[in-house]
């Protein structure tokens, strides 16, 4: 008995054994196919018409007819805060500060938390662009003059993919390293916000904050080279795009978010303590391509699909804030600020307020929608749509210019006021060299940044015509 019993038991241990080697096996091959998967480089197609979102996308227009894309909500272009004819710093009050000789970091490919941290105490540069143009031959028309292509709102104020990623290695390769904005600065004694004079960072290392404008896919551009939305696909953020013949496209490399994290998967030391970029939300359209605004009458919308549309961005939004991404408010209506009342004011911060904010949760910064502020009439006095502003807790704003400008401004009531410099088709003709040297120190900026090399063909006008027609267009010399 205790032979056959023994004899059994010697069956029982080699099947669990064989178990287990096959339980092992299976996960081993799980989790070889997981981590090929998914593929940066692979655009997943397919013909899926079962979009529960496909009436809202097939019903909007769609730029076939190769008109020019002027500038719209959502875009920066045509502003002189924009362009460079206005300044956005005051040369009375602004603070040049000099530029550190730090030395461009080795490539490390260790993370943050693996590098030697010493005091920082240079300037924190601050760049934004776009929602990448995914699709050039929507976004970019070719039968039209050479004028009319660099006036289109693509052509001004946005990037490429293959642009962006070239970016990305040039700030790399010039020792940048991403950084929260919320850690650059701090309040004095007073609660007055103000930059640090230093912070601890990592050893040959430059922060930077990259800011994304506008990364809500708004309806009225849908069919025009961007993506529909950000969804998630593996675990991962990734992107979905419905073309006007029923094709989808889902993959992770037609935005810029996928493809900076997967940047930063491959180059652990451009990310400090896992910072990402700053997406700036308006609230007009809803969010990151998902119509989660309030149901105004005529829009076609009932509740119902608001609150489905609510659901389906919460575990986006969890996953951008648990991957290193974070939100400003770009205002509510992308209106110019210099043209609100305060009560306009007060009516497109409170919509931000109710409808934005419960979804992304409560944000310092603010983004002014064509980098437009209000300036102080007596160069004291906070304008009153500032006011509103300051008094809703936001404490640190970004505008637009190409010259690096960081200050508390006690005429907007004691907040911080930023210059961003945008990385952009204005930029890839007209700013080289602010872009290559500080334009005050004459120091080093980004000098692997070589805007006629990351210029894309795809834009279906050469860099010179492009530069040509862009000085007839702003009659420049
Ligand atoms: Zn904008």
């Amino acid at each position: 008995m205790s032979g056959e019993k023994s004899k059994g038991n010697g069956l029982k241990i080699m099947i669990i054994v064989m178990l287990a080697v096959i339980v092992a096996l299976v996960v081993i091959i799980a989790k070889i196919s997981t981590d090929k998967s998914p593929d940066p480089g692979k655009t997943i197609i397919n013909n899926s018409t079962s979009d529960p979102h496909s009436g809202v996308m097939t019903a909007l227009p769609h730029n076939t007819d190769g008109s020019v894309i002027t500038s719209e909500p959502g875009v920066t272009g045509n502003d002189p805060a924009v362009t460079g004819d206005q300044k956005t710093d005051d040369p009375e009050t602004a603070t040049v500060t000099p530029v550190p000789a730090t030395p461009t970091a080795a490539p490390t490919n260790k993370p943050s938390e693996e590098l030697k941290l010493v005091d920082y105490s240079g300037i924190v540069e601050h760049v934004f662009t776009h929602s990448l143009v995914a699709f050039p031959e929507l976004g970019y028309p070719k039968d039209i003059s050479n004028v009319d292509k660099v006036m289109n709102t693509y052509f001004i104020d946005c990037i490429t993919v293959p642009e962006f990623k070239a970016i990305l290695q040039a700030l790399y390769d010039d020792g940048y390293m991403l950084v929260n904005i919320n850690y650059v600065y701090e309040k004095d004694g007073n609660g007055v916000p103000r930059l640090k004079k230093s912070f601890k960072f990592p050893e040959g290392k430059k922060p930077l904050v990259f800011s994304f404008d506008d990364t809500c896919y708004y309806s009225e551009k849908m069919g025009r080279g961007m993506i529909d939305k950000l969804v998630i696909i593996d675990g991962k953020i990734g992107t979905y795009t419905k073309h006007k013949d029923g094709t989808v496209v889902q993959g992770f490399d037609e935005e810029h978010i996928p493809i900076l994290d997967r940047f930063v998967e491959e180059h652990p030391d451009f990310s400090f303590n896992g910072a990402k970029g700053m997406l700036c939300l308006t609230g007009y359209d809803g969010i990151l391509g998902y119509r989660t605004q309030r149901v105004s009458d005529g829009d076609g919308r009932t509740e119902a699909d608001r609150q489905r549309e609510i659901e389906a961005v919460k575990p986006i939004i969890k996953l951008l804030k648990d991957t290193g991404w974070y939100f400003a408010s770009h205002s509510y209506k992308h209106g110019l600020m210099e043209r609100y009342s305060t009560d306009s004011m007060i009516d497109c911060a409170t919509k931000f307020q109710n409808e934005v904010i419960p979804l992304i949760g409560e944000t310092k910064i603010y983004v002014y929608p064509y980098g437009s502020w209000k300036r102080s009439s007596d160069g004291k006095t906070c304008p009153g749509p500032q006011r509103v502003l300051n008094e809703m807790g936001f404490e640190y704003f970004c505008s637009v210019g190409a010259n690096w400008y960081a200050n508390t401004r006690a005429d907007l009531g004691n907040i911080i006021l930023q210059d961003r410099a945008n990385i952009d088709g204005t930029a890839f003709v007209w700013f080289q060299d602010i872009f290559t040297n500080h334009e005050e120190t004459g120091k080093p900026r980004f000098p692997s940044i070589n805007f006629r090399e990351i210029y894309d063909d795809a834009r279906n006008i050469s860099y010179d015509d492009a530069v040509a027609a862009y000085k007839e267009w702003k009659g420049i010399s």
